[in-house]
């Protein structure tokens, strides 16, 4: 949804909260980040080329991820991390491109070290009947030893944002479908009204996650990174 002002996220390295692009330019010169960095380049193996990738969906630009990959990972990487974090209802198809929904279809096997030129916005679509959509560019790159085994690494992402009961202004903690869809008014709802809402032509009200799929086809969370 729409939101007034800009959401915020945490630093994974310091912890500080910022907007989506304060983070872009802050991880650049993060103190915590650049001591786990140093850390990590003491360690053995080989040094590589890291891309700093910011992600937000496309609609309201209020659910984003900051996230360092791999340059020899794949975009079916990529795809995965998103499935989990923000996307996966029932296994629907997916496609990375350039130049949005009429952009070629990129091969999942390509390598992000290949996708990624700087200035490049590539688009995201996890299923194309009730779609998500998913820009992504790459803010930076680093060589030096990743700092997970696994090939991307969560740097930061939005904080829940925080909805209110539209009964009683309290924290709303799930979304009625049928009053966004028929009656034109938030949906959000605390638990004990949640219990007493009168609707059903969507379903039971889908629980609040933080990601950009919630209350679209069945998605229901958990919205939880994958490693
Ligand atoms: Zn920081
Ligand atoms: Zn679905
Ligand atoms: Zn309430
Ligand atoms: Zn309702």
């Amino acid at each position: 949804m729409p939101r007034r002002t800009q959401s915020r996220g945490p630093c994974a390295f310091c912890f500080t909260a910022m907007t989506r692009n304060g983070l872009a330019k802050h991880l650049v010169t993060c103190s915590a980040r650049h001591k786990i960095i140093a850390h990590a380049d003491q360690q053995p193996g080989k040094a590589r080329l890291l891309f700093h990738l910011q992600v937000q969906d496309a609609w309201s630009g209020d659910f984003w991820l900051h996230l360092e990959a791999d340059g020899a990972a794949q975009l079916l990487d990529l795809d995965t991390y998103l499935r989990a974090i923000w996307l996966e209802c029932c296994g629907h198809l997916s496609q990375f491109s350039i130049g949005g929904w009429d952009g070629e279809a990129m091969p999942m096997k390509r390598k992000i070290a290949d996708v990624f030129p700087p200035g490049v916005v590539v688009t995201h679509i996890y299923d194309f009947g009730t779609s998500s959509e998913t820009l992504i560019k790459a803010v930076g790159t680093r060589t030096g030893r990743p700092l997970s085994k696994y090939p991307i690494f969560l740097m930061a992402r939005n904080t829940p944002p925080e909805e209110v009961c539209m009964e009683c202004q309290k924290r709303a903690v799930v979304v009625c479908l049928e009053c966004v869809y028929e009656h034109e008014v938030s949906g959000f709802l605390c638990a004990p009204h949640a219990k007493d809402h009168p609707h059903d032509n969507y379903g039971d009200p889908m629980p609040l996650v933080n990601s950009p799929r919630v209350g679209m086809c069945g998605y229901d969370g958990p919205a939880e990174p994958p490693y």
